[in-house]
Order: structure tokens, then C-alpha cells, then sequence
């Protein structure tokens, strides 16, 4: 560990292993130093509950993995990536036992909203279709690390992104897809009046109508399984069971590249108070599973879905995100679920089930939601507790010591609300340098944010070339 590595990666993740990963296929030596006994971070698969369930206790859906421009150009399929596609990407149940569903098809979508909204909801995407591949390129990219290849479709996208989602649902007329845009915008855990919350809600409607919402086969663990092997191939090398506390614990390297929150990177690499202005957000309560059959929903269409939202109007999602992100649990918490063992059966015993669950909860909540959470499910799907063979609960103290980016609970490594669900850590043209000319942060705390899409690492990886490379000169 005494020669000179041109960089050294803290934290295994996905933007980190897919940061080291580009910069070894580039040539230059690589080390990573992560400090849990696993790769993956926040996509990673254990047996959480009983032998032969194999959960994700983060990430389980991934329609910005599948699309991830960065992803695209690895071999990631030779190292045992296989995308699973659910019949539905994801339903949206109501009372009265139907549901609105995401589907790949724009016309099942919109028939799903009912004859009121089905032309609102066609005219929303219509301009995008066909073109998910390089607008996702192009935002993801940004800021400034690359022109975009489609201005004029990027500007629209702005246009029509930038402002609150509560704006743009008041294009529908009915609760259906009022309720199923806002649940959409509810993935990143902001309050749904926030600025370019629309932008998210398109960007998860875009990703399914384009590639679908996939689960890796075997779970998310897979991806990072995948990153990892493909960069011992290229010669990188992993270290586990390491964590770095100060640059001192490193490997003399020319670049220092920091997959960990802004607090913990400025901490460790001496920078003050650089990124004491940067905001944590609110948290989950996440439930796994172990269930002796699939979940009764009442609606069919929530059984053939990889994905489930739950929450029955737009009005109470956003009462459950502003309870969460202000402080006060939500009585009657917004649930996101999934059913990876739906489409992949070898993730239980024969029959068997996982199924994967959270609302939101304040940072740093230490009660137990447990019994909010059953009861929602129950509401659609009556019966579900009588399938329980065992559960694991996580809320925001075991989610932070799960791993350290979630400050507080955190699960987006920092809030996803104002200027900061796009300029993060800071307001800055190069948000992956700090002061430290050798330190480099590719975290989720970075754009494009939050998800197992490795783009933060990808761009954060091109700073660091450009450096490495300038070195030479
Ligand atoms: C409950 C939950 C559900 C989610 N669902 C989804 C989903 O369905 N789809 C999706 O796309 N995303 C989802 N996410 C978000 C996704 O997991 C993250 O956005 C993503 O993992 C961020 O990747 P990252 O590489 O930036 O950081 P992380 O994945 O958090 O990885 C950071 C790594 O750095 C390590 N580390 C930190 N500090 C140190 C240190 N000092 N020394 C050494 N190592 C260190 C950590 O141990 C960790 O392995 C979910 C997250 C959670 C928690």
C-alpha cells in the first residue's frame, strides 16, 4: 500500500465502484476502501429475515439503473447483471378495489386514468417519447460536465419540470392520476410544492414508458456484484471492512475520491465547515418481509406489479411528505412497496415471498411505524398480516448505522427539496471539487442526486481525469 495509486475511492456504493470503474478503463490505478464487510451501499441483498429470503434492504426498483447512460457502456451482463421486467411497472390501488397503473404502454397508463385525464396525460409525455435516452443523458450530466446532445428537448423538459408538481396535477381532473404523478414525485421524499418536483414525477413516467422499472435478478446486491467484479477485472482492487476516518488512513494516491456525505468528506479530509450549509432530509421506515404467499391486493393489477404506491389522494401523499420532512410522523404514512420475488421466484422458498416496504418518517425519528404502515397495506390487500412469516423493521437510527451517507436516516445522503434536489452539495459550476484540489466527492449528495444510477460517479470521475491528466502534462 506504499506506491503511489493515481486515485483511491472511499466508499464502495454504486457511485463509487462506478467512479473507480471509469477511471480504471481509462488506465489509471485505482483502490477502493469501504467500510462495511460488503460491496454496494445502498444496493446491496442480504437474508435479512429467514434462511432462503434474500431482501434488499435499500434499493430494490431501478428504472434509472436500466437507463443509466453510464451503466449502458459496461459490460455489466457479463458479470451477472440481468434485468427482470414485472408484468406492471407499477400500480397505484384505490378503495374501491381498482388501481392506476404505470405502464410501459402510454395508452394503458392513460386508460388507467379514466376518459377525463387520459388526453392530459398523453400530452404530457408525448413530447419526450423517443427521446428518454438522450434527455436522461443529458440531465444527468449536468452541470456543465457535457453539452447537451438535445438543447431544445432538455429546455422543454425544464419548462415543463421546473415547477411545483402541485401545479402541474392540477392539469388532471380526477383523483387517479393526481394521486399516482404525486406518489411518482414522492419517491424522492420532498414536499410535492417544491421547486422541480414535476421534473421528478416525468422522470419516473419517462423511465417506465422507455425501459420499464427492472429488478436485478438475485437483487440489487447484482448491480453492485456486477461494478465490483467488472473492476477487479481492469485491475482495480476492493478493500472491505475499512473505514477511513482521516486521509492519513489512505494510500498515498493523486486523487481522493469520496462516495460519503459532504459532512463525513469534510470531516475526514479537514475542510471545515465547507458544507455546513448542506441539508439532510427526512427519512424511512423500512419493513422487510417474509410472507408464506403474495400479497392479496384486492385491485389485480397490484399483482402483477413490480412496484406498488399506496396512498389514496394526491392531498393525503402530500400531507404524509410535509409531515415527514417538518417533523411529525405522518398518521397515515405514503408507502412505496415492492415484490421483487414476484418476477424473480429464487429470491424466497418455493411459494414463498419477499416483499419490501417504507413510509416516510422525520430525520433522526426514533418511533416505530410499524402498525400505520400494516394497516395501509391492509387496506388494500385485507389478509396481508396472516401471511407474515417475519419482518424486519428499519427506521432512521438503523438505517444510519446500516451505512453512514444516511445522515439521520437520510436515505437520499441529503434533502431533495429547493435549489438543493439539483444543486448539490452546493451552488457551484463544479460540484464534484473542493477546496482540497486532490479530494473529490461522487456521492448522491452530488447531481444528478439520489437512485443506483452511477451518474454522480461518472461525472465526478471526469473531474478527476481531467486532473490526473493535467498532472502529466
Ligand atoms: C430504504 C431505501 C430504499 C431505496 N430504494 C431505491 C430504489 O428502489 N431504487 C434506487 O435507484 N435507489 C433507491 N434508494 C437510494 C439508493 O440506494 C442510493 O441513492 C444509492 O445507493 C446512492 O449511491 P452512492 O454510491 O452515492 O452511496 P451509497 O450507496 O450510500 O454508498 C456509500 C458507501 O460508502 C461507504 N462509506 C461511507 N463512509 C465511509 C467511510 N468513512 N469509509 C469507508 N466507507 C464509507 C458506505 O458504507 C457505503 O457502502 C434507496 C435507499 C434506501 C435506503
Amino acid at each position: 500500500m506504499t506506491s503511489m495509486l493515481d486515485a483511491v475511492v472511499v466508499g464502495a456504493g454504486p457511485n463509487g465502484l462506478t467512479a473507480a470503474v471509469e477511471l480504471s478503463r481509462r488506465g489509471f490505478s485505482v483502490a477502493v476502501f469501504e467500510a462495511k464487510s460488503t460491496v454496494g451501499g445502498g444496493a446491496r441483498t442480504e437474508e435479512l429475515t429467514l434462511p432462503g429470503f434474500r431482501h434488499d434492504p435499500c434499493s430494490a426498483v431501478h428504472p434509472l439503473g436500466a437507463g443509466s447512460p453510464v451503466f449502458k457502456t459496461m459490460p455489466l451482463d457479463r458479470h451477472g447483471l440481468e434485468w427482470l421486467h414485472p408484468a406492471l411497472p407499477m400500480a397505484h390501488p384505490w378503495d374501491d378495489g381498482t388501481a392506476a397503473v404505470l405502464s410501459r404502454s402510454v395508452a394503458e397508463t392513460a386508460a388507467s386514468f379514466g376518459p377525463r385525464d387520459a388526453g392530459t396525460y398523453r400530452r404530457l409525455v408525448a413530447p419526450f417519447l423517443g427521446r428518454w435516452d438522450t434527455l436522461s443523458a443529458d440531465f444527468m450530466q449536468l452541470p456543465l460536465t457535457a453539452l447537451p446532445r438535445d438543447p431544445v428537448t432538455l429546455a422543454r423538459f425544464g419548462l415543463a419540470g421546473v415547477p411545483p408538481s402541485t401545479w402541474l396535477t392540477r392539469r388532471f381532473r380526477d383523483e387517479k392520476a393526481r394521486a399516482l404523478f404525486a406518489g411518482l414525485v414522492g419517491h424522492v421524499i420532498a414536499p410535492l410544492d417544491g421547486f422541480a418536483t414535476s421534473a421528478v414525477g416525468l422522470v419516473f413516467a419517462l423511465a417506465a414508458h422507455a425501459g420499464g422499472w427492472p429488478l436485478p435478478r438475485g437483487g440489487s446486491q447484482s448491480i453492485s456484484d456486477a461494478l465490483a467484479a467488472y473492476l477487479k477485472e481492469l485491475g482495480g482492487a476492493v478493500h472491505t471492512d475499512y473505514e477511513v476516518k482521516r486521509l492519513d488512513d489512505l494510500p498515498p494516491a493523486r486523487a481522493y475520491v469520496f462516495d460519503t456525505s459532504p459532512t463525513a468528506l469534510a470531516r475526514i479530509a479537514g475542510l471545515g465547515g465547507h458544507y455546513d450549509s448542506y441539508r439532510y432530509g427526512a427519512s424511512a421506515f423500512k419493513i422487510d418481509y417474509a410472507l408464506s404467499g403474495p400479497v392479496p391486493w384486492t385491485a389485480e393489477a397490484a399483482r402483477r406489479a413490480g412496484t406498488v404506491q399506496i396512498g389514496p389522494t394526491a392531498g393525503e401523499i402530500g400531507t404524509a411528505l410535509r409531515q415527514a420532512s417538518s417533523g411529525t410522523a405522518p398518521d397515515t404514512p405514503f408507502l412505496i412497496a415492492a415484490q421483487p420475488s414476484l418476477v424473480d421466484p429464487g429470491r424466497a422458498p418455493e411459494g414463498k415471498h419477499v416483499f419490501w416496504v417504507y413510509g416516510h418518517v422525520p430525520n433522526g425519528w426514533r418511533g416505530d411505524l410499524t402498525d400505520a404502515i400494516e394497516r395501509q397495506i391492509e387496506r388494500f390487500a385485507p389478509g396481508f398480516r396472516d401471511l407474515v412469516l417475519a419482518r424486519a423493521t428499519a427506521g432512521p437510527p438503523e438505517l444510519a448505522e446500516r451505512n453512514a451517507n444516511y445522515v439521520g436516516g437520510d436515505i437520499a445522503c441529503g434533502a431533495a427539496r429547493g435549489l438543493q434536489l439539483v444543486l448539490r452539495p452546493k451552488l457551484s459550476l463544479f460540484p464534484y471539487s473542493t477546496p482540497h484540489p486532490a479530494v473529490f466527492l461522487c456521492s448522491s449528495a452530488t447531481p444528478p442526486g439520489p437512485g443506483v444510477h452511477g451518474m454522480s460517479g461518472h461525472n465526478a470521475a471526469k473531474a478527476v481525469w481531467r486532473r490526473l491528466r493535467a498532472l502529466v502534462r
